[in-house]
């Protein structure tokens, strides 16, 4: 459950914003996808944006600027589909750094009180390891 101090979201921006979600383009046709591929974003798509990973964050305690679990969620979500074009050096531009998928902790509050159980840590090391590799290319 989100702290007593967590304030309601009311401005979603910031989160798509960092996840660069402006520069997808969603009025193209729809392409056939492998349904291994469509479940495993399906799956990611729960995500209800309820604040509850970001309340329970230490490092979102600590910064502001971090973009937090639902974020991250979102950038690993476009970064699995084809149909998203951009490379890991553009992910790495966006989460690449502290206030991206380094300042994770890794203490995984956020899986422990995401309600929908969606795979967090699955999903912010996948990302890690993106962009480790990114950083290096
Ligand atoms: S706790 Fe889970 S459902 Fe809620 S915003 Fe975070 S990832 Fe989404
Ligand atoms: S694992 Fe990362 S995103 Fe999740 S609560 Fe810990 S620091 Fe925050």
């Amino acid at each position: 459950m989100p702290r007593i101090h967590f304030p309601v979201f009311t401005d979603r921006s910031p989160i798509s914003s960092k996840a660069g979600l402006e520069q997808v383009d969603i009025d193209g046709l729809e392409e056939r996808m492998e349904p291994e591929l469509a479940e495993q974003l399906y799956e990611l798509e729960r995500c209800i944006e309820c604040g509850c990973c970001v309340a329970a964050c230490g490092t979102a305690q600590m910064r502001e600027d971090f973009v937090g679990a639902v974020g991250l969620n979102q950038i690993a979500r476009f970064r699995l589909d084809p149909r998203d074009e951009r490379s890991d050096a553009e992910f790495y531009q966006l989460v690449g750094d502290e206030s991206g998928v380094f300042g994770c902790m890794t203490l995984l509050g956020c899986e422990d009180m995401c309600p929908k159980d969606l795979p967090l840590a699955t999903q912010i090391a996948f990302l890690r390891r993106r962009m480790v590799a990114a950083s290096f290319a």
